[in-house]
């Protein structure tokens, strides 16, 4: 059973690209073109400088003592708050934008929910130059106030999107129509391992720097490269499907997904979309998606903008169904006293997404040998608003 993507762009039964005809050409022009680009030697060369100095890579892997002590095990934390941005996206942006240059493109699109993405597309296209137009629901426009500015600030247009539920399945649509309409001149930039092929599969090599590094500093700190227990936030999926990457066909690693549960599994408000999902199509491919029983895409919920998402990528729904990652769902109560507990014993602030992650460190049962790492997906800067009022700091 393999986990890397076949022909057709798909994993076991999830994937391929499920996409309106005007669709063809920019995804046939992409499919036929992202591999040579990216396995170039002059792509690799520019891709690799910038991530050392533009967002700050290799990330550290940090030995977290305190925590270890607590969960009577071996943690450590792969630092990807410390990149620019505060999160992990902006190694796919900077990868999505390298390859839109040499794509000829001009323009870029994306669509945000908590404007994470956008920002750092906005971000990328400042620093090349480029014409950046994020699409964005007017609800969540409103929910994300800084993010908007942060945006604005860096010169990219903030397309307001007043359809459906206003949130970011309606902004995705929209940013679908501008790339219909400009199949030439513009690139459209995924945020997460979702999507037609081959975005699942391209936004999973932008971010597998991250097990790439884990593997040779879990060689220098442990003496040997691979952790018994590697765990990761999955919302559409991309930092865990980067931290997974290296390590997919070694069974000796134990894949572990932290889903948002929101209120509880089966309280009707959750983001538990691999527990919950069914097969459906959704975004352009396969995967596993929460729906009624007329196929109808059920709304999430999580405290967490980055994992309120109503499906997961095509990879995460086939290692979840092939049994090779074991997801648990982190409830709202839960991620915030993890979040909590990693401030308080580590000098951390996690994200709010990967506070999800460190939670199911309650869940798992690591003996006091074994190597966990988890992969500490962001910064909670931009969650203080939501850790002050439901904290009562
Ligand atoms: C966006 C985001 C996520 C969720 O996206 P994935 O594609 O699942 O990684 C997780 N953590 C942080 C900090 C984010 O900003």
């Amino acid at each position: 059973m393999g986990f890397e993507v076949d022909d057709q762009g798909f994993y076991g039964d999830f994937g391929g690209a499920y996409i309106p005809e005007m669709l063809y050409s920019n995804i046939r022009e992409l499919e036929n073109r992202y591999l040579e680009i990216i396995r170039s030697d002059e792509f690799q060369t520019e891709f690799r400088q910038l991530l050392k100095d533009y967002a700050g890579r290799p990330t550290p892997l940090f030995r977290a003592e305190r925590l270890s002590a607590h969960f009577g095990t071996r943690i450590f934390l792969k630092r990807e708050d410390l990149n620019h941005t505060g999160a992990h996206k902006i190694n796919n942006t900077i990868g999505q934008i390298l390859l839109a240059r040499r794509l000829g493109k001009q323009r870029i699109i994306a669509e945000t929910g908590a404007g994470q993405h956008g920002v750092a597309t906005a971000t990328v296209c400042a620093l090349f130059g480029m014409h950046c137009i994020v699409y964005m629901g007017e609800l969540d426009v409103e929910r994300q106030a800084p993010n908007v500015k942060k945006m604005k600030m860096l010169g990219a247009e903030v397309v307001t999107v007043h359809s459906g539920n206003k949130t970011l399945k309606d902004a995705t649509n929209e940013a679908i129509r501008d790339w219909i309409n400009h199949p030439v001149d513009t690139h459209y930039i995924i945020g997460s391992v979702v999507g037609p092929h081959p975005y699942p599969d391209m936004v999973t090599r932008f971010q597998s720097v991250i097990s790439e590094e884990i593997r040779i500093q879990l060689q220098e700190k442990t003496g040997r490269n691979y952790p018994d227990y590697l765990v990761a936030c999955v919302g559409g999926g991309s930092n865990a499907a980067g931290a997974y990457y290296h390590y997919l066909e070694d069974k000796r690693v134990r894949l572990i997904s932290a889903e948002a549960a929101g209120l509880g599994v089966e309280s009707g408000m959750t983001a538990a979309t691999s527990l919950l999902g069914t097969s459906g199509i959704i975004h352009g491919s396969r995967t596993l998606l929460m729906q009624d029983d007329d196929g109808q895409i059920e709304e999430p919920y999580s405290i967490s903008a980055g994992l309120d998402y109503p499906g997961v990528g095509p990879l995460h729904a086939w290692l979840a169904k092939s049994g090779r990652a074991t997801v648990f769902a982190a409830t709202d109560e839960e991620a915030l006293q993890a979040a909590l507990l990693c401030s308080r014993k580590e000098g951390i602030i996690p994200a709010l997404e990967t506070a999800h992650a460190l939670a199911v460190l309650e869940k798992i049962t690591p003996g006091p040998d074994d190597v966990v790492v988890v992969n500490l997906s962001g910064r909670g800067d931009k969650d203080m608003e939501t850790y002050i009022n439901k904290l009562g700091i």
